[in-house]
């Protein structure tokens, strides 16, 4: 189907992107060959740096040309496999190209290369008083060009949306090596088809982005964080749909049972409050006048504790937040530390209906008699679930994922949800597309694939069945 890279290949990649930017030593095909998705592996035959749009477009006439596949790779801490070469080919990284090109003050915007660490983005804006509200748990590690290809999101999403609300401009690279700019500093643009929104979360099957235009907004000067313990797991997630139907729209209300919570503590060495509690909320309530935030957290306080709360604690200086979201942040890595083979499902539903996901849930993992840890970002109905092998025997774990998972998104759908929220349909999801989405919505997917990739070189083996 596809030709391999022979050495003659490599000196034409050599003579596109310069000779130090292509490796094909076993040190960086084993990097390249995985992102952060527990099991998946796949080497890459040649791992290219490219630092421009025009570097791209010559990588891909040259893959067009000698049928070879390319992969789209950011930072590598994808939870679907998207970066994985799982045809081999080359390894298309914009690792390189990672400036922050400008911060245009007076039309509250940024622009970037893919390649920036994301978390590099919050720390320039907000030295300028400005706020990209995006802030996926991993934000220290990815880049904002795997951001814009998954649609990211993270706890702030309650109540400022996700990566695909901020996006106003995009250049991106077409298979053709045709160099496409869409949108721009625009506020407004309804000229023709919202490709821009079209390439946010296209899981790089579509073209390859590089350069990237978002909106900021002025930093909001007051935040409290609560972290709220509950002896009742169900409680808890009680406790979430009643603060959205209260009509308070807390910064994040994030979810972290007691397995999470404890997993965390042990990777990190250090103590979370009331850690033998069942689960804790996390919300952060932000705003520019004081007596509105304090009012806000009051309402919220007295919702916790009406749910039975143990205690509400708040954290208004750094330190103390910075401890409480460290934990947040290291939940995925714990996890891994817990059970090194695990399995995490990513399922968004109506924010109403997380308590009877969870409830679900745990009637799921009762009847298999296998753990199932849930956490995530309950108040925009996103919750991961993250099924641990533990001592279970390799065949039984084997036998049991594919009829757990099915049983999770059979669960997700009958409540109104879909199978993922924010880590990507990938290598990981594909054969489950067609429970969630009709034959003729997959088709017409297939069409805007095959309009942008005739030759079927960019990212094969994601997204589809
Ligand atoms: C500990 C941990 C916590 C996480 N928390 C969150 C979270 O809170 N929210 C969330 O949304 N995700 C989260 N993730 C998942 C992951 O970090 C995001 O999906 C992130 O957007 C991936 O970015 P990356 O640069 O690592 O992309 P990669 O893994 O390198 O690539 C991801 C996809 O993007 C494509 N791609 C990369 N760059 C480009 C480009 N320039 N043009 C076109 N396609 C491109 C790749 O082909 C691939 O399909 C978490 C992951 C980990 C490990």
């Amino acid at each position: 189907m596809y030709n391999r890279v022979t050495p003659r290949i490599v000196d034409d990649l050599r003579a596109i992107v310069g000779e130090g930017n292509v490796r094909t030593d076993e040190e960086a095909l084993e990097k390249y060959a995985h992102d952060e998705t527990v099991g998946l592996w796949a080497q890459p035959e040649v791992v290219v740096f490219a630092h421009s749009a025009q570097e791209v477009a010559g990588v891909f006439r040259l893959a067009v040309r000698e049928r070879i596949p390319v992969t789209p790779r950011g930072a590598g801490y994808g939870l679907s496999g998207g970066a994985v070469p799982v045809f081999g080919g080359i390894v298309l990284s914009t690792e390189k190209m990672n400036r922050i090109l400008e911060i245009d003050k007076q039309n509250l915007m940024i622009t970037v290369e893919p390649g920036v660490i994301t978390g590099d983005i919050h720390r320039a804006v907000e030295a300028e008083g400005l706020f990209y509200p995006p802030d996926p748990a991993s934000l220290d590690s990815c880049s904002i060009g795997g951001n814009i290809a998954e649609g990211a999101g993270g706890p702030r999403a309650v109540k400022y949306g996700t990566t695909k609300d901020y996006v106003c401009g995009l250049e991106a690279v077409l298979p053709s090596g045709d160099i496409i700019t869409c949108g721009g500093k625009l506020v407004k643009n309804v000229t023709g088809y919202n490709l821009v929104q079209l390439l946010v979360g296209s899981e790089g099957t579509l073209a390859v982005v590089t350069r990237i235009i978002l909106r900021l907004l002025p930093l909001p000067k007051y935040r409290v964080d609560l972290l709220v313990p509950y002896d009742d797991f169900q409680a808890a997630a009680d406790t979430v749909s009643d603060i959205i139907a209260a009509r308070i729209l807390p910064a994040t209300i994030e979810f972290m049972e007691q397995d999470s919570v404890l997993a965390a503590e042990r990777l990190l060495q250090k103590t979370v409050p009331y850690d033998d509690a069942a689960a804790h909320l996390l919300i952060q309530l932000d705003g520019n006048r004081p007596e509105a935030v304090e009012g806000d957290f009051e309402a919220v306080g007295e919702i916790c504790l009406a749910h039975g709360a143990r205690d509400v604690l708040v954290a208004k200086d750094t330190r103390t937040r910075d401890r409480l979201w460290e934990a947040r942040r290291a939940i995925v890595d714990a996890l891994k530390h817990e059970s090194p083979v695990n399995h995490m499902e990513d399922v968004v539903v109506p924010r109403a209906e997380i308590p009877a996901l969870l409830r679900g849930i745990k009637e799921i993992a009762r009847r298999h008699g296998v753990r199932i840890v849930c956490f995530g970002h309950a108040g925009d109905g996103n919750v991961h679930v993250n099924a641990l092998k533990d001592a279970l025997p390799d065949g039984e774990w084997q036998a049991l994922v594919p009829v757990l998972t099915e049983e999770i998104y059979r669960l997700t759908l009958s409540l109104g949800g879909t199978l993922t929220g924010e880590h990507g349909v990938g290598a990981t999801r594909r054969r489950y597309l067609p429970m969630a989405l009709d034959p003729a919505q997959i088709a017409l997917m297939r069409g805007i694939k095959e309009v942008f990739d005739p030759h079927h070189i960019l990212n094969p083996g994601k997204i589809f069945p």
